[in-house]
């Protein structure tokens, strides 16, 4: 039986890679989604289990002792790290599962397994990008200017992912992403 796909969507904060994730995992119910554990503290709308699973510092490094972790980062100075359990279980039975996580956690999952697509979600260029993040009204100038250079840096390294989508309108962009994991489950090096 062919392995599940591992689709890993990154892209810096601002860029819609949250929207455009939700979007495909709605229209696409077939693909697992990828908790993540985290230590920062939860938002108002996020609900334990569903969004993150969050943990203390010392209950994440306990799981990083345990071998727990597929992967792990660290982002504007909070841990993130992806259960292995939950998806191993998902590619034994032969189904997808897609993953919300940084440049790192990409790198690191890539390295492990041959039978993943990724895909970077970038604003078509930095200015919009920029703005998006001072619409959103919820960053200081310095984290504004923080996530840009992180978003300079990450570029940089964009030849890491197998796609990059620049993200002009919502829903071509969805459907984009949902053409490229199509395409990529009807690929015939990765048999
Ligand atoms: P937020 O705290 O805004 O939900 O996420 C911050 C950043 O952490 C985002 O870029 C998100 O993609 C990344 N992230 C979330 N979960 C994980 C994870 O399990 N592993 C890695 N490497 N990054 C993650």
């Amino acid at each position: 039986m062919k392995q599940g796909l591992l689709i890993i969507i990154s892209g810096p904060s601002g860029a819609g890679k949250g929207t455009i994730y939700n979007a495909v995992l709605e229209r696409m119910p077939n693909i697992k989604k990828s908790i993540s554990v985290t230590t920062r503290s939860p938002r108002p709308h996020e609900q334990e289990g569903v969004h993150y699973y969050f943990k203390t510092v010392e209950q994440y490094q306990q799981m990083i002792a345990d071998g727990e972790f597929l992967e792990t980062a660290s982002v504007y100075s909070n841990h993130y790290g992806t259960p292995k359990a939950a998806v191993y279980e998902t590619l034994k039975k032969g189904n997808d599962v897609m993953f919300e996580i940084d440049i790192n956690g990409a790198r690191q999952i890539k390295k492990k397994y041959a039978n993943c697509v990724s895909i970077y979600i970038m604003t078509p260029t930095f200015e919009i990008l920029e703005q998006r993040l001072r619409d959103r009204n919820t960053e200081t100038e310095d984290s504004i200017k923080r996530r840009l250079g992180s978003a300079k840096s990450e570029l940089s390294q964009y030849s890491l992912f197998d796609y990059i989508v620049f993200n002009d309108d919502v829903e071509t962009s969805v459907k984009k992403v949902i053409n490229i994991i199509e395409a990529e489950k009807c690929r015939i090096k990765n048999n």
